[in-house]
């Protein structure tokens, strides 16, 4: 690894990215030129394209632009995820004519999502009230 690291202008937003490792993806960053909260938002915009789904099966969820990812206890923890509470989370997914309502005590609070990426990832559940 060179000592120094290379910033470049995001190609995004007024922020500066470099080619350090950030999360093991500052090769990729470099690449496209994205700065590490831009390449965030950006493995989000491809969950929602992939059917609102990371590429290990579990669910992204928008709600009121606050974006989570929830698994199972077989598919495990997402790999950078940090701290997890144990509350539990009820959510109805909008898709789903039933309404069915999923309870979770796996959810990843990722964060609010970036106004400029806000019409392409719009809400896609709502949190369901206590039973
Ligand atoms: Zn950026």
């Amino acid at each position: 690894m060179p000592a120094q690291s290379t910033a470049f202008q995001c190609k995004l937003c007024p922020t500066k990215g470099t080619d350090q490792e950030i999360r093991g993806v500052g090769t990729r960053m470099a690449a496209y030129r994205v700065c590490s909260s831009c390449d965030f938002w950006l493995t989000c915009l491809g969950y929602a394209m992939l059917g609102d789904q990371d590429p290990d099966g579990r669910r992204a969820l928008r709600i009121d632009g606050v974006h989570y990812l929830s698994w199972t206890e077989e598919q495990g923890f997402p790999p950078e995820i940090g701290y997890v509470g144990n509350t539990e989370h009820r959510y109805i997914l909008l898709t789903d004519p039933a309404g069915t309502v999923h309870v979770t005590h796996r959810l990843w609070l990722m964060g609010t999502i970036p106004e400029k990426l806000r019409t392409r990832m719009p809400d896609n559940a709502v949190f369901a009230p206590p039973a």
